[in-house]
């Protein structure tokens, strides 16, 4: 039957069939038709089907319980963006008066998410060094309510102490969020050192094409996974159907994408290593890693997807190398298929001054690789040829 003017304005029936569709849909609807305010009544008080979209839909809940899959996880919530998974968590967990104790080499916008807007709600933070855990511990104060960690540093890949401060986190009764953007869950799942949230920028690798911005967030006790339900919910962080399948194909190769990624950064870690115009290469797993040991325990001698290194030159050896390296992204993200590169000096450390910058061992020649699934001798040219480039200005 077709449509007659009349109806044109009715939704159609999806057709029905036979056989299944295999791809996941994609179902952008705003709202959900109940049957009567009796059933509607029995969704809000069960929690059970969708309502309105900024509660939940279809494509969120695939994507989480994928993630969940992968981090051990119950009941996790996908957000719009990373950084959006990370105020949920400070938001539902955290009241006026609290006080938080954070790693301080944090993802630049969690470091001014917590210097400069949570103070003015009454949540106040102090910063510490997570691979000292005396220092780290030193830090806490009867107020403390959260500690926010990440378990390898930008961009010096710095390597936490998570045992250890699992441990004071369990003895004083404190959170431990962990943001696992970096590690991801093929490295490490912080649920099984006792983390109580974990929190993705799923823009990153999980999603891994660098076409959806989204993030994920799950918490261990139930009572405070539906606290940050409610903050995603009513303070709107809710993300789109269209970047959940997007990030949900993406997350079909997901562990393919990291294993050769890491495959490929050990490798080229190695290369850059054996190069003159290199002053140093930052990788975990390197016996010069200041964290080695660490890394070799926590990451099961892993050392992931992301490498560091530094130029003898500076600020005209960087900009010849990117110039020199067209086809390698310089960009300020991470976990793309592709590699990227990052410059702290000119990005993510920008407001930093340059005494601050050379406190956390950041030059004008220091580089962030991320790095991708390419063909590993293409990648060894390509920054062989650069750092040449950079070695003769
Ligand atoms: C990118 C990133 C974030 C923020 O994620 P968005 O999706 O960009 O909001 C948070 N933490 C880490 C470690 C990141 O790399």
């Amino acid at each position: 039957m077709t449509d007659t003017p009349r109806s044109i304005v009715r939704r159609t029936p999806w057709p029905d069939t036979v056989s299944r569709a295999v791809g996941t849909p994609l179902q952008p609807s705003v709202v959900y038709a109940s049957e009567s305010p009796d059933q509607l009544d029995a969704q809000y008080e069960g929690g059970q089907g969708y309502t309105y979209a900024r509660e939940g839909h279809p494509n969120a809940t695939v994507l989480a319980q994928k993630i969940d899959g992968l981090e051990g996880a119950t009941a996790g919530i996908i957000t719009g963006s990373g950084m959006a998974a990370i105020s949920a968590g400070l938001i539902g967990a955290l009241k006026a008066g609290d006080h938080v104790v954070a790693a301080d080499q944090l993802y630049g916008r969690s470091l001014r998410l917590l210097t400069q807007d949570l103070p003015r709600l009454g949540i106040v933070a102090d910063f510490a060094d997570p691979t000292d855990i005396k220092a780290f511990s030193a830090a806490i104060r009867p107020q403390t309510r959260l500690i926010l960690i990440e378990v390898v540093s930008n961009p010096t890949l710095r390597v936490a102490d998570l045992e250890g401060i699992a441990r004071v986190a369990k003895e004083r009764g404190i959170l431990l969020m962990v943001d696992n953007t970096f590690t991801t869950p093929r490295g490490l799942r912080p649920f099984e050192y006792g983390a109580d949230i974990v929190v993705h920028s799923v823009t990153k690798i999980l999603a891994g094409h660098s076409d959806v911005t989204l993030g994920y967030i799950a918490a261990r006790d139930e009572t405070l996974r539906e606290a940050i339900r409610q903050a995603v919910v009513t303070w709107g962080m809710t993300p789109s159907p269209f970047d959940c399948w997007l990030a949900e194909r993406g997350l079909y190769s997901f562990e393919l994408r990291y294993d050769r990624a890491e495959q490929n950064a050990a490798a080229l870690a190695d290369h850059l290593a054996s190069l003159s115009g290199v002053k140093q290469v930052l990788y975990p797993t390197h016996p010069d890693h200041p964290d080695h040991n660490r890394a070799g325990i926590l990451l099961n001698g892993r050392g992931g997807h992301m490498v560091s290194f530094e130029l003898h030159g500076g600020r005209a050896a960087a900009n010849a190398l990117t110039r020199a390296a067209p086809n390698i992204a310089f960009a300020p993200t991470l976990g793309d298929i592709g590699t990227t590169l990052s410059h702290p000096a000119s990005s993510s450390h920008r407001a930093l001054s340059e005494g601050e910058r050379a406190n956390l061992g950041i030059s004008e020649g220091f580089f962030r690789i991320s790095v991708g699934i390419e063909d590993i001798d293409l990648l060894k040219e390509e920054f062989e040829a650069a750092i040449k480039a950079a070695e003769n200005v």
